[in-house]
C-alpha cells in the first residue's frame, strides 16, 4: 500500500486527457487534485469522430447540455454504422443501434423469424428494426414512447477536437488545472519504480501521485517510462494505416457512418455539420499508402478541405493498463482499429472503471489486478467483434479478402460463430459491450445462417408467428413517417441551444 491518492495527473489533451480529466474531478470534486500537461508542440492525432451509445451516459454523468454539446462540437446523431460491401460486392447491411422485433426474457426475436423464414417469410430482420427505418429515410427523433420496443438508441459522429475543447473548457470551470509545456523526463522512486514527478522541458515540475497517461501511441509513461510491454494483435486485425482527409458537407446530413469496403481495406465517412470526416484503413501488406490514398481520394463524394494524412499503428493492447501508479487511456492502452467506433468507447469506461476503484487511500496490488481483468476482458470482447466482421465475408475479388476469411481466429470467437451457425443461439457474457442485437446483425449482415432456431419459438401456431411478425413490423414501421428529418432535428436542436 502506498500513500493515499490526493493529486492525479494527467498526461496528455487529446480526448482521451480530457474526458479523464473531466470525470475524475466531476466524481471526485475536492477529494483530489487534477492538473492535465499537454503539448500545442506535439498536438493530438485529430481523428475519432463516431461514438456508441455509452457515450450518452457520460455526458449526462458531467451534466453537459446536449443541445449546447451538439452546437459546440458540430456534432450529428449516429443511428447505425452501414457496411457496404463487406460481405460481397454490391450487398449492404447496418449494424444499428437497436435491435429487431421484440425479444422475450427466454427467447429473442431472431428465433421466431428464422422459424418463419423456414416456413417461407420473405422479408429481412431489418424490416422489424426502427432504427434502420429511420436510418434509411434519413429522419431522426426522441420518440417519448412508453413501450421500449420503440427507442431509437443513438450516439453522435462529432469533432473530436472540438469535443476535447468543450471537455477543457468545463474541466477548467470544476477546478481542474492546466499546464502547457513538453514532458522532457520522468523522474521515478527509485525502490518501486513508482513515477514522482514529470519535468518539463521549461524546467518545471509536476508532482502527482497518480498519472494517467493519455500521452497517445507512444505511452510516454506506461511504455517509454515503465516498459509495460504490447500484446500484438495484428495477425488478426491486421490493419497498419490509415490515411484521413476532411471533405465538404454533404447537402443531406445522413444519420449513419458508412463503412465501404475495397478490395484491400475499408473507408469511412462520417457527416459531421460542417464537413465530412473521411479515411482508409489498410494493412500496408495488401494497399502501398499510395494506393490507398488514390483509392480514398476517388471515393470521396464531396471536395476535399485538406490534404490527407497517414497514420501508422499496431493492433493490440498494453500488457497492463494500469502498472505501478499509472493508468494508460486512449491511445497509450491500446487500438483496436476503428471499425466499430469503440476507441472514445473504451476512454470512457477505463475513467468509470477507475472511479469504481479509485486508491483514495492508496494504491494496492489487488486492485490493479482487478482493474486489468476487466479491462482485458473487454479489450477481448471487442477484438473478437471486430474479427468477425472480417473473417466471414465471401468475396473472391482480392487475395486480402480471402487472406481475411482464412485467418485463424481466436477459440473465443469460433465458438460464437459455430454456436450461432448451428442454432441461432447467441449468449452475452460477462457485461460484453456489443449486446446480442450487434451480434445477430454483423452475422446475418455478413451471410451466416443458422441451421435451427430456439424450439421456444414453436410455441406458437403458424398463423400466431405470422401475425404476431406482421404486428410487429407495423408498430415498428408507424412512427417512421411522423419523424422529422435528421436536418431538420439538428435545425431544432441548434435553434434551443
Ligand atoms: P492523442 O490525441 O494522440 O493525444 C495525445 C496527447 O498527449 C496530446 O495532447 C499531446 O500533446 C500529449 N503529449 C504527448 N507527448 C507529450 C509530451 N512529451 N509532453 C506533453 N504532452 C504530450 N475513436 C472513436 O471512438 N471513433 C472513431 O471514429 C475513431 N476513428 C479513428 C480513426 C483512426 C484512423 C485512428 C488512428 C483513431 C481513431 N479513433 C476513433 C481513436 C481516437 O482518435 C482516439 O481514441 C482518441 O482521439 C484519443 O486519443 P488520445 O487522446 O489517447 O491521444
Amino acid at each position: 500500500m502506498n500513500n493515499a491518492v490526493k493529486k492525479v495527473v494527467v498526461l496528455g489533451g487529446g480526448t482521451s486527457g480530457w474526458m479523464s480529466a473531466a470525470f475524475l474531478k466531476k466524481m471526485f470534486t475536492d477529494q483530489v487534485d487534477v492538473e492535465l500537461v499537454e503539448s500545442d508542440a506535439i498536438g493530438t492525432i485529430g481523428v475519432g469522430e463516431a461514438t456508441i451509445p455509452p457515450i450518452r451516459l457520460f455526458n449526462n454523468v458531467l451534466g453537459i447540455n446536449e443541445a449546447e454539446f451538439i452546437k459546440e462540437t458540430k456534432a450529428t446523431i449516429k443511428l447505425a454504422i452501414k457496411f457496404e460491401n463487406w460481405k460481397n460486392v454490391g450487398e449492404s447491411y447496418y449494424h444499428t443501434f437497436g435491435s429487431a422485433g421484440k425479444s422475450n426474457p427466454f427467447c429473442h426475436f431472431h428465433h421466431y423469424y428464422y422459424r418463419a423464414k423456414q416456413l417461407g417469410l420473405d422479408k429481412s430482420l431489418w424490416d422489424y428494426d426502427l432504427n434502420y427505418l429511420a436510418a434509411q429515410s434519413g429522419k431522426f427523433a426522441q420518440i417519448k414512447a412508453q413501450d421500449p420496443v420503440l427507442d431509437v438508441p443513438f450516439a453522435y459522429h462529432f469533432d473530436a477536437g472540438l469535443y476535447a475543447k468543450f471537455l477543457r473548457k468545463f474541466s477548467e470551470n470544476l477546478g481542474v488545472k492546466r499546464t502547457e509545456g513538453m514532458v522532457d523526463s520522468v523522474e521515478q522512486n527509485r525502490e518501486s519504480g513508482f513515477i514522482k514527478k514529470l519535468i518539463l522541458k521549461s524546467g518545471q515540475v509536476i508532482e502527482g501521485d497518480l498519472f494517467i497517461d493519455c500521452s497517445g501511441f507512444k505511452g510516454l509513461l506506461i511504455q517509454e517510462t515503465l516498459a509495460t510491454g504490447f500484446e500484438d494483435w495484428s495477425h488478426w486485425l491486421q490493419s497498419d494505416s490509415a490515411v484521413a482527409v476532411p471533405s465538404e458537407r454533404l447537402e443531406k446530413t445522413l444519420p449513419y457512418t458508412r463503412s465501404i469496403a475495397h478490395a484491400g481495406g475499408w473507408q469511412w465517412r462520417i457527416p459531421l455539420q460542417h464537413r465530412n470526416g473521411n479515411g482508409i484503413v489498410f494493412s500496408q501488406r495488401h494497399y502501398t499508402p499510395d494506393q490507398a490514398t488514390d483509392i480514398l481520394m476517388s471515393n470521396l463524394d464531396t471536395k476535399p478541405l485538406a490534404d490527407p494524412m497517414l497514420i501508422r499503428f499496431t493492433t493490440g493492447r498494453r500488457r497492463k493498463q494500469w502498472n505501478k501508479n499509472v493508468i494508460a487511456v486512449g491511445l497509450s492502452s491500446g487500438f483496436l482499429e476503428p471499425l466499430e467506433s469503440t476507441s472514445i468507447h473504451l476512454i470512457q469506461s477505463a475513467v468509470v472503471r477507475l472511479a469504481h476503484l479509485f486508491p483514495h487511500q492508496g494504491i494496492n496490488e489487488s486492485d490493479i489486478a482487478e482493474y486489468n481483468k476487466q479491462s482485458d476482458i473487454e479489450y477481448q470482447q471487442i477484438r473478437d467483434f471486430i474479427i468477425l466482421h472480417y473473417v466471414v465475408n465471401e468475396r473472391t475479388d482480392s487475395r486480402y479478402w480471402q487472406d481475411m476469411r482464412e485467418m485463424d481466429i481466436p477459440d473465443s470467437l469460433r465458438h460464437k460463430i459455430e454456436l450461432f451457425k448451428a442454432s441461432g443461439r447467441i449468449f452475452r457474457e460477462q457485461n460484453d459491450l456489443f449486446l446480442e442485437s450487434s451480434w445477430l446483425q454483423v452475422m446475418a449482415g455478413q451471410g451466416l445462417e443458422p441451421q435451427d432456431y430456439n424450439a421456444l419459438a414453436n410455441q406458437l401456431t403458424e398463423q400466431q408467428l405470422m401475425d404476431m411478425l406482421n404486428r410487429i413490423e407495423t408498430i415498428k414501421k408507424e412512427p417512421v413517417s411522423q419523424l422529422p428529418s435528421h436536418d431538420e432535428f439538428l435545425q431544432s436542436i441548434m435553434n434551443r441551444a
